[in-house]
């Protein structure tokens, strides 16, 4: 495993980002979404630099099952906030092709909020494959796949607080 970004500058990208959303709310009420399990890290701490008014609410949604590969994705709203007429902002961890935050917003949609945006704290540019960019990102990097400050492999590594690449040593097949 190889430190991408340590503790100190996780929390300095997530410290610009909430300064360039409290920049664009102001003091309007907020309500943020988050996407279990992957952004828990990111919203507890995005939530304590907002200004602004907030509510905050999750959302279930999972395409990576037990590897690296993409599976079907399943979205469960039943833990959701009522976000009609609320300025919603969506909040995952990383926007990879972008089809999870693309069919996720397609699902918020339905319910008429006044207004919806996306955070990410990570973006794989190099991979987009949809026509959509979140509308604040935490950092760019490149196509590795990475755990860490809330991200898993295999559900380990979450609670890592710094965020790291792994390596093929350590993907299970190689070792385990
Ligand atoms: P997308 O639909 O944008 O391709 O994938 C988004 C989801 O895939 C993320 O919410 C995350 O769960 C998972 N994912 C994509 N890239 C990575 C990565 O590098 N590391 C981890 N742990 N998960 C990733
Ligand atoms: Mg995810």
């Amino acid at each position: 495993m190889r430190v991408m970004f340590t503790s100190d500058e996780l929390r300095g990208g997530v410290a610009r980002m909430a300064e360039d959303i409290n920049r664009t709310y102001g003091e309007t009420p907020l309500t943020i979404v988050g996407v279990l399990t992957g952004s828990v890290v990111l919203l507890a701490d995005l939530m304590r630099f907002l200004n602004m008014p907030v509510r905050v609410g999750v959302l279930h949604a999972s395409s990576y099952r037990n590897n690296t590969r993409p599976g079907e994705l399943i979205v469960n709203r039943e833990l959701m906030l009522d976000i009609s007429r609320h300025h919603t902002l969506l909040v995952d961890d990383i926007f990879d092709t972008g089809h999870t935050m693309v069919r996720v917003l397609e699902e918020l949609r339905e319910f008429e909020p006044s207004s919806l945006r996306t955070a990410v704290l990570l973006r794989k540019a190099a991979r987009k494959e949809v026509d959509y960019v979140p509308d604040f990102i935490g950092f760019e990097i490149p196509d590795e796949f990475v755990v860490g400050y809330g991200l898993d492999y295999r559900e380990m590594y979450r609670n890592l607080p710094y965020l790291a690449a792994l390596e093929p040593a350590d993907l299970a097949g190689d070792k385990s």
